[in-house]
């Protein structure tokens, strides 16, 4: 599955596999290269010299796909609309923690998630997508994709919505099914949609001509460390690297990865919609990956203290918090199956609505006021008037998404701190 092992990419020390945590510190990268320097420079360059107009010819060559590329061949640097070495290797990095064969980095989680979908989907196609989705993702398929003549039904996730049978029957009659598109856990309500099933579904579907709608899972809130899409048989894995794996709330970027094949158009689509990174973010995420595995481990434990003191605190109706999911539960099983933590995002319902949420946010002095998730800080917001604001009230409701809920992600502080924070805020509700 993996290209083939270069010098510079070995993953075994005599037969020892090296693990993701071990990589994240000198896979894709020689020191030699580049004057014995530890950690790799910033590739701040828009274009790359070629040695030779021959290297030039070869390099365009494979890059737009006029040739097959040799075996042991790498795509040589040409331009950083096509590639750079900080996005290269950030790129190889990111997929060890998924397993993929190839990955493609992107200006933003959005540019990931619009790339991928226009690489795939063609005027007549039908998309299923989950409900809720994040708000962007929300407004490309409802309002953008129509105007390419891409229609979309949508279904639930938890116990709420639409069931995905139905939405099958439904897309099939308006068309071909070009896409199955999900978060889970959904945003902000931690609903979870079966991936297995899915991609089972999706392989029903296979045409005569071998063709199948492909499944995209949206993996920014559990990240790489807590959930692996593409083991449950996904195709795309895509992620906002804005959240967990920039993770200091100080950069915008995304990410999609899979089997070559997949990722080759949308590698291709990338090139022309100028829609990746550049060099300088790059730099910044390899440095980020170094420590996400304990940052992710170090958020997961305090969020746990957290949603506990929420839990039990008489202001707060609901916690939907995923390491609540108790036996029994119908999610229960497909959370055991599908991750491997409860991560660190999650939402709230307090006594009351709108009002009373403000009440809530007004008052705190640690966590900020904010929206995004993922970051070293602990962040809230309120889903139904901030980051799920342009869906409809009554859709909102089927969602499950209430005036009065409010989402937390939990950061690094000392959780007794968050904790003391919401315990002086909640006094004002
Ligand atoms: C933030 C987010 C996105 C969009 O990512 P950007 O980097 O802001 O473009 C997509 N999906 C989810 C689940 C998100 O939280």
């Amino acid at each position: 599955m993996f290209q083939p092992p270069k010098k510079y990419r070995h993953r075994d020390i005599n037969g020892h596999l090296l693990k993701p945590e071990t990589l994240m510190m000198s896979y894709g990268y020689d020191p030699q290269f580049s004057e014995g320097s530890v950690k790799c420079p910033v590739f701040q360059t828009s274009t790359f010299a070629f040695k030779t107009a021959e290297d030039g010819k070869s390099f365009f060559e494979l890059a737009y796909g006029l040739r097959e590329q040799r075996p042991a061949e790498e795509p040589g640097l040409i331009y950083s609309r096509v590639n750079n070495p900080d996005l290269e290797i950030l790129e190889d990095r990111l997929g060890l923690w998924d397993e993929a064969e190839s990955g493609l980095v992107f200006s933003s989680g959005m540019a990931a998630i619009s790339t991928t979908m226009f690489s795939v989907l063609r005027p007549g196609d039908v998309l299923l997508v989950s409900a809720p989705v994040y708000g962007g993702t929300e407004f490309l398929v409802e309002n953008i994709l129509p105007q390419f003549g891409i229609q979309r039904v949508w279904f639930g996730s938890g116990n709420l919505g639409p069931p995905l049978d139905d939405a099958v029957k439904l897309g099939q009659s308006l068309g071909r099914i070009g896409m199955i598109y999900l978060e889970t856990p959904a945003n902000p309500t931690n609903g979870l949609v079966d991936i297995a099933r899915c991609a089972e579904i999706a392989r029903s579907l296979t045409d005569a001509k071998g063709r199948r709608p492909l499944v995209a899972v949206d993996n920014t809130f559990l990240g790489p460390l807590w959930q692996r899409p593409l083991q449950h048989g996904a195709d795309f894995v895509v992620y906002s690297l804005t959240k967990y794996v920039g993770g200091h709330s100080d950069l915008i970027a995304g990410a999609c990865l899979g089997t070559e094949d997949v990722i080759a158009p949308v590698r291709g689509m990338r090139t022309i919609l100028g829609t990746i990174s550049d060099p300088h973010t790059c730099w910044l995420l390899m440095r980020s990956l170094e420590t996400m595995k304990l940052r992710m481990t170090s958020a997961m434990k305090n969020a746990r203290y957290v949603a506990e003191f929420l839990a039990d605190h008489p202001k707060v109706k609901t916690v939907r918090y995923l390491g609540f999911l108790a036996q029994g539960d119908p999610e229960y099983d497909l959370y055991q199956r599908q991750c491997q933590s409860p991560g660190s995002t999650f939402s709230f319902e307090i006594h009351g609505g709108e009002a009373e949420a403000f009440r809530l946010l007004n008052r705190l002095q640690v966590v900020k006021l904010a929206v995004s998730l993922g970051g070293t800080e602990s962040l809230m917001e309120h889903p139904a008037t901030m980051t799920h604001s342009d869906i409809p009230p009554e859709r909102q409701a089927e969602m499950g998404i209430t005036p009065a809920m409010v989402r937390i992600s939990v950061g690094l502080e000392h959780p007794s701190d968050v904790i003391a924070d919401l315990a002086q805020a909640l006094e004002a509700v």
